[in-house]
């Protein structure tokens, strides 16, 4: 079956009258860091042009600046700026001519990293670093005239279209909603007067381009905030703003402050779509949907149902360009699937490290720094390991041209990943373990499982390079009665091989520490596959949608009968280590489902009585079944060893070369790098 008989649907264009697209992906809106970088412009070309290339049918750049009081990245109002912008649409037209590229205007408000930063009113949102300056009737003429010129720099720099972001707590949502708009003139009060200020921009902007200009209004469908948006005002809004000229309604489900997540790894795929189906049928403009949308088949049955008009996939684009032309040439087993996990993107966005990658793509965002070109010189290759490390290293070797030999003791691919993929919210993990299975064939990678690997046999065959990937041993801290039948080291507790009682205590409070707890503690069908679940989990009303879509009532979580301490020595809060956009999240988790978290412990003993500690100074015993050893990790070096002695001069990847602060980000990233030089 071809592509287009497969997903009929995600291939159908969309005509807009003037303009047509080629089908129904776009790829959504991403600060990527490199706005601002040296050489962003040239690179974020051939970034946009490689998704171009990847068969996107249109792409929404990440957000830029009307004006400085807007937020503190790259800005669009002048007409040299728009000159530099020229690069990127000349690149992603020359790519394909029917991709159409829109230009985001992100107007940041109240939470611009910047003093001048303005709002509706000086209220300061819990996350913003200022507090916004009231903007007065002059001032608020300002912005609109801002964004207007905004639109009309992105038409001459040659984009296809705007897209104005309406959510999120950035300016225009904050207009909308009474907690941020304290005002009792025409911009606040009522909600007429709160609707007046997107609605005004829209018209303006409309106005500044003309018809034959894509306008999309991004609008926050379901906002998560007690107190937020109630579902009439969604709708008027949404039609006021067709009537005052957008072409597309794009629907958004955030608002940074919303303590529920919208786009991690639990949250089930296309969970939210049901929202814009809603809204969808009392507009007539194209509507669009988004969040945890990652695979063909999931954005095939959203369009099948009627849910929306066109599918905004963003951090899948990150990790595979090619996903939309990989589903039209029935490659989609080919697919390096997005796992939500936000390690290499958005933890990167709001972390600080400023510039964007992908975990399982590291090449996302490094488009023309790190290349993957065919070898002059073929290699006959060894690696031995088929974790994250080893399958990066022996994927693009191969696609370069070497003759790679994969080794692994296990009896699948993936080392730990087999791990991670049995914790409940990481299902996705699965689609990486496939994704490296087919590119083992594509790529015709020769692969030995149940091959516990030695220096002897590596020698005998004479390899020209051999990579060690061999990971890592759990560490096994030294507590007097270590060796008790109640510790279970976390590989056994997490594939089953030992039974956990009903009082646990789990040493270490890292990321393992957290997802064996997430495991011992949880009950039934797991959220991130069950939109019902999910939904209860965390107070979201997807058949009512109070304001906000939250109920504002403590959510119910299912829970095992077992009481679980989470504990480290460490006298910090738990979970500190754990990713920025998500740690909150599975401290969260843990707390519902009354998991004690414990810091500040000195393990002194285990035995029959259970875990004899000091906390805080103080001497505690916890009364435990079950002690799960999750204490952290040291590199497997021993092979390594033998062939250094042996005079071999091995490449090291992964955990066997570094297993502090080691996680599957480092691992591809340097597996990946190596591999592009050999
Ligand atoms: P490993 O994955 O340890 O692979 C090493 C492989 O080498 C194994 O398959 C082993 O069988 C093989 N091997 C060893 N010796 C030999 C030999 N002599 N011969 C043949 N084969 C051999 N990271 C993240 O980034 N995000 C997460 O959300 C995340 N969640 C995790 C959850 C859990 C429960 C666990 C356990 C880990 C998680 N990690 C996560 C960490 C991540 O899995 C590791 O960082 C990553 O697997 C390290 O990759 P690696 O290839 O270096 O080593
Ligand atoms: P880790 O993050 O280094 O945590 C190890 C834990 O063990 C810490 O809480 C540490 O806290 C404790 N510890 C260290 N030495 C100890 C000792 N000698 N005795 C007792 N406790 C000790 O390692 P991890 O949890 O094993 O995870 C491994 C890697 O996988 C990490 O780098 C992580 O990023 C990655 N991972 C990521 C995720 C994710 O969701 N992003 C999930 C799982 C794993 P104290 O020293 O304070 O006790
Ligand atoms: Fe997706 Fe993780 Fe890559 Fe971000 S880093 S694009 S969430 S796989």
């Amino acid at each position: 079956m071809t592509g287009m008989q497969r997903y009929p649907h995600l291939f159908n264009p969309l005509d807009l009258g003037f303009t047509r697209l080629k089908n129904r992906v776009l790829m959504g809106s991403m600060h990527t860091g490199l706005e601002e970088a040296e050489n962003g412009f040239e690179r974020m070309a051939e970034y946009y042009a490689e998704r171009a290339r990847g068969g996107v049918g249109m792409i929404i750049t990440g957000g830029i600046a009307p004006n400085e009081e807007a937020g503190s990245g790259s800005k669009l109002s002048t007409a040299a700026e728009a000159a530099q912008h020229r690069a990127i649409t000349t690149a992603v037209h020359a790519a394909d001519a029917d991709v159409k590229i829109c230009l985001q205007i992100l107007h940041t408000g109240p939470l611009a990293r910047t003093p001048l930063c303005v709002a509706p009113s000086p209220v300061k949102s819990r996350i913003a670093s200022y507090t916004p300056r009231e903007l007065d009737e002059a001032g608020i003429e300002k912005q609109i005239s801002d964004f207007a010129n905004c639109a009309r720099q992105a038409q001459a720099a040659g984009y296809d279209g705007v897209e104005i972001i309406g959510s999120a707590g950035y300016l225009l949502s904050t207009f909308l909603v009474r907690k941020t708009n304290l005002r009792t003139d025409r911009w606040g009060g009522t909600w007429e007067n709160r609707m007046r200020m997107p609605v005004e921009v829209v018209r303006r902007v409309r106005e500044a381009v003309g018809q034959r200009f894509i306008v999309i209004f991004r609008i926050a469908a379901m906002d998560m905030l007690e107190g937020g948006l109630a579902w009439e005002e969604i709708v008027s809004l949404a039609q006021a703003i067709e009537a005052a000229g957008a072409n597309i309604i794009s629907t958004h489900f955030c608002w940074h402050e919303s303590p529920v997540p919208t786009i991690a790894t639990m949250v089930p795929r296309a969970a939210f779509a049901q929202v814009t189906g809603r809204l969808r049928k009392v507009l007539s403009v194209p509507v669009i949907t988004s969040n945890r949308i990652n695979m063909p088949a999931v954005a095939e049955e959203v369009l099948a149902r009627g849910d929306a008009d066109l599918v905004s996939m963003a951090r899948p684009m990150l990790a595979d360009p090619e996903i939309v032309l990989k589903a039209l040439q029935g490659r989609e087993d080919e697919i390096n699937t997005c796992i939500a996990c936000n390690q290499a993107c958005l933890d990167h966005t709001f972390g600080g490290h400023k510039q964007v990658s992908c975990l399982v793509n590291p090449r996302a965002c490094n488009e023309t720094l790190l290349r993957y070109l065919p070898t002059p010189a073929s290699k006959r290759i060894a690696v031995v390991g088929a974790g994250p490390a080893g399958l990066a290293y022996a994927t693009v070797a191969a696609q370069r041209g070497h003759r790679v030999t994969l080794f692994d003791a296990g009896a699948e691919i993936g080392g730990q990943f087999n791990l991670a993929k049995r914790i409940p919210g990481k299902e996705e993990f699965y689609e990486t373990l496939r994704y490296y299975r087919r590119m083992i064939d594509v790529h015709g990678i020769d692969l030995h499982l149940n091959t516990r690997v030695d220096a002897a046999s590596l020698k005998a065959q004479g390899f020209d390079e051999v990579v060690i990937a061999t990971g890592i041993t759990p560490r096994q801290p030294a507590i007097d009665g270590i060796h008790h039948a109640k510790v279970v080291p976390y590989i056994d507790a997490i594939l089953g091989r030992k039974p956990i009682g009903r009082r646990v205590a789990i040493l270490g409070a890292g990321g393992i520490g957290f997802d064996v707890a997430e495991l011992v503690s949880h009950a039934g069908v797991s959220g991130a596959v069950d939109v019902e679940v999910f939904a209860r989990e965390w107070g979201i009303d997807f058949k009512n949608h109070p304001r906000g879509g939250v109920t504002g009532v403590t959510p119910e979580v299912a829970k095992s009968d077992r009481e679980v301490w989470l504990m480290q020595r460490k006298a910090d809060a738990l979970g500190k280590s754990l990713g920025r956009t998500t740690g909150w999240t599975h401290r969260m988790t843990l707390n519902r489902r009354g998991v004690h978290l414990v810091s500040g412990v000195e393990y002194l003993k285990i035995d029959d009585a259970g875990l004899h500690t000091m906390v805080n100074g103080e001497p505690r015993l916890f009364e435990v079944d079950s002690v799960i050893i999750c204490a952290g990790q040291t590199p497997l070096r021993s092979l390594y060893d033998e062939l250094m002695a042996s005079g071999l001069k091995p490449s090291l990847v992964g955990g066997a070369f570094e297993a502090s602060e080691l996680d599957a980000k480092r691992a591809i990233d340097q597996a990946s790098r190596l591999a592009a030089e050999v």
